[in-house]
């Protein structure tokens, strides 16, 4: 028996995906071999690659001007190697913190340069909002601007773009690319690792604008020059064959859903569902400012922590899972991602009710 999976990520990923790649897994469309087995260069593989590419390109609007880029290193790596690319000529960049994630790029990114903290959201240690744009410092001879537009542990979302005129804003958008539209012009790069949202572990996602390849320190690691990436089709070494292959099997799931659009209604759905829940009484709480709350990444606290572990005990048994809060801030987490069906929010919400008339 499958169970609702509110893990953070790696995160559930949509059964008809996992069906598929099942059906496939010894004989991909009469090749002989699984996608594992296949060279990266053979044609079967590359045709698997060029359509992933065209897919999240169309599912995304992705301008011309604009390159996907399929690597590895993960979120963390890309916190090196963004700095590595875009302060090879100019150090100085801008961060914005609202939450643990853009705290530790803001961290990485010190090791390369002369990194500002233009706005941080912390009060007393907890991020609970966004300052608003207005009232950040932006250098305006910054190399470029850091967000992160969904934090996973805080369950902090943009749902605006900043506008950093003509310096380039750069999101880590780790856990809700794809979740939503986004306009990929007001940006000039979008990373994210995709477990959370998209796939296996072990594919990054790099959305770059064309001017700004070509700048990396000398010092970058060839195997993650954007420009040297780009150049070979995300194939210079040798990439993560089958998280693409998965990958690209939920692009299509996704087309299917009715795109990004047709997403976001059921992720507004899901998240509405769960956050009147929490709201209802004062049996459980959610602290993060109304206009920012994560639709993917909902943390919420149970009015008395020692009610924490039978909470957990109980959904267990019912059949929901890695609902444990982070362990740096406690409490519960429902990681609500795309693969999350309605079905295991409302599951949740019966839960958290049933839970309440017996403890509240
Ligand atoms: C998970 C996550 C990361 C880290 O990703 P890794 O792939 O583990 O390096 C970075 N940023 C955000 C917003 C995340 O959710």
């Amino acid at each position: 028996m499958r169970v609702f999976n509110f893990s953070a990520g790696p995160a559930a990923l949509p059964e008809p995906v996992l069906r598929q790649a099942a059906a496939e897994m010894l004989d991909w469309h009469g090749s002989g071999m699984g996608v594992m087995e296949m060279s990266h260069r053979g044609p079967e593989f590359i045709a698997i690659h060029a359509e992933a590419v065209a897919l999240l390109r169309e599912l995304l609007a992705v301008p011309a001007n604009y390159r996907v880029l399929f690597m590895q290193g993960g979120g963390l790596g890309e916190n090196a190697i963004v700095p590595l690319h875009l302060l090879g000529r100019n150090p100085r960049a801008d961060f914005v913190v609202t939450g643990a994630w853009s705290k530790k790029s803001f961290r990485e990114a010190q090791r390369y340069g002369s990194i500002s903290l233009a706005a941080d959201a912390a009060v007393d240690g907890r991020y609970r909002g966004i300052p608003p744009a207005s009232a950040w410092k932006l250098d305006r001879a910054a190399a470029y601007v850091h967000i992160c537009t969904n934090e996973t542990i805080d369950g902090v979302e943009y749902f605006f773009t900043p506008d950093t005129g003509a310096v380039p804003l750069v999101a880590d958008a780790s856990s809700h690319l794809l979740s939503r539209p986004m306009d990929v012009s007001k940006y000039g790069l979008i990373f994210g690792g995709a477990q959370k949202n998209i796939g296996p572990a072990g594919l990054t996602i790099v959305i770059v604008r064309e001017d700004l390849l070509g700048q990396a320190h000398a010092l970058c690691p060839s195997a993650f020059e954007y420009r040297t990436v780009a150049e070979h089709e995300s194939m210079y070494n040798t990439p993560p064959t089958y998280a693409i292959y998965i990958a690209g099997l939920v692009f299509k799931w996704l087309a299917a859903q009715g795109g990004l659009a047709g997403m976001e209604a059921r992720n507004i759905e899901k998240a509405d569902l769960l956050y009147r829940a929490i709201d209802a009484t004062g049996f459980y709480t959610n602290s993060v400012a109304p206009d920012c709350r994560s639709r993917m990444n909902v943390p919420f606290y149970l009015h008395d922590e020692r009610l924490n572990a039978p909470f957990l005990k109980g959904a267990e048994e019912r059949g929901m899972v890695q609902l444990k809060g982070h362990r740096s801030v406690g409490g519960m987490r429902a990681s609500i991602y795309n693969a999350m069906p309605l079905a295991g929010v409302q599951a949740l919400v019966a839960w958290m009710r049933e839970f309440e008339k017996a403890h509240g």
